[in-house]
């Protein structure tokens, strides 16, 4: 008993938690939304709580604004994440996991269209953009949030929804080692734990399964490290050759970024994705000291103070001056 109490979200998140809750009663056509460039979060918060709103009254549906990462193919329910029309009706839209309205993509339209919109999430750089906002940056994951609401819906968390929910909050706590994991994080896990899910089977899909593209393009990539200010500060890049020549896919490079900052002198890791000539990807971590969604933040982009992205419009080697000044910056 007293574990669910500390548990608990406080008191205002509650209520929007109710009001929220209200219109999922209210309203038919509802609809949840991934975000561009998924991660396991997102995957798995999205399809926890469809799987829940799905028990508690039926008749959702998830939009698919971006292809979903292997990594995730396992996860129950993916085949919910589906293309909709636009010009179907829509009372209801459910964000997750995207700190505004442009992360959504295409989903943004829908957003547009709902009669309401509900923005759930954990950025520090949330703009507040739905009509309700439950909104908590000290949350470890979207999962954690998904998992009080669910808690509040008053549906029973089974075998799948745990799942999704484990797999949210390990992705985006590095495995619980992350700054943001709580002793929160760490109960509400054992909550799941309970429930009885595969931990082994999840992990292994999650962690130890990689491909043999995936491994030579992380090799390729960690030989393109630059660092800077006696390595303080390490830089590598992605371009769109070396996915060709390894046959892989830009999501092939989940833990390329991490690795970088886990090198003993880094303090900011940067990882420069070319998406296109004039487009590339700019994600970053930090180990103590620097806020990386500032940075971003100075970008369009956004994140948590470990965590961060945002994309720039130049060509690549251009885009490394642009993002390395401002880095460089923050160490002064
Ligand atoms: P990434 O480097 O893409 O793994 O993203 C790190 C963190 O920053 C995640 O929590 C993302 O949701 C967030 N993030 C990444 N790109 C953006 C962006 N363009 N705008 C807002 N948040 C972002
Ligand atoms: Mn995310
Ligand atoms: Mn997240």
């Amino acid at each position: 008993m007293r574990i669910k109490e500390e548990i608990g979200m406080n008191n205002s998140t509650g209520i929007l938690m109710v009001e929220a809750i209200e219109l999922i009663k209210r309203y038919d056509n509802i609809y949840l939304v991934s975000h561009v460039q998924p991660d396991g979060d997102n995957i798995g918060s999205t399809l926890a709580l469809a799987k829940a709103i799905e028990k508690f009254k039926g008749g959702i549906k998830v939009i698919k604004v971006d292809d979903i990462p292997s990594d995730y193919q396992f996860l129950p329910g993916i085949d919910m994440i589906k293309n909709y029309d636009i010009n179907e009706p829509i009372d209801l839209l459910i964000s997750l996991d995207s700190s505004d309205l442009n992360r959504l993509g295409l989903g943004k339209e829908f957003a547009r269209k709902a009669k309401r919109v509900i923005n759930i999430d954990h950025h520090i750089t949330n703009d507040n953009f739905g009509d309700i906002n439950i909104v908590s940056p000290s949350s470890a994951a979207t999962g954690e949030i998904v998992y009080e609401f669910i808690k509040k819906m008053a549906v029973d968390i089974d075998k799948d929804i745990a799942t999704c929910l484990y797999t949210a909050i390990s992705t985006d706590t590095g495995s619980f080692i992350y700054s943001n994991t709580t002793y929160k994080t760490h109960l509400i896990v054992a909550e799941l734990l309970k429930v009885g899910i595969d931990v082994e089977t999840i992990n292994i899909n999650l962690y130890q399964n990689r491909s043999m593209a995936r491994t030579k393009l992380f090799i390729d990539s960690m030989n393109s490290l630059e660092t800077y200010l006696e390595g303080k500060v390490g830089v590598i890049a992605v371009t769109q050759e070396m996915l060709k020549a390894y046959d892989a896919k830009m999501e092939d490079t989940e833990g390329l970024i991490s690795f970088v900052r886990g090198i003993d002198s880094i303090e900011v890791a940067c990882l420069l994705k070319e998406i296109d000539k004039n487009e590339v990807k700019v994600s970053l971590r930090s180990k103590k000291r620097i806020d990386v969604s500032r940075i971003c933040n100075k970008f369009n982009g956004g994140g948590h103070i470990r965590a961060a992205g945002c994309t720039i419009n130049e060509r690549l080697p251009v885009t490394k001056d642009i993002i390395l000044e401002e880095i460089l910056m923050n160490f002064r």
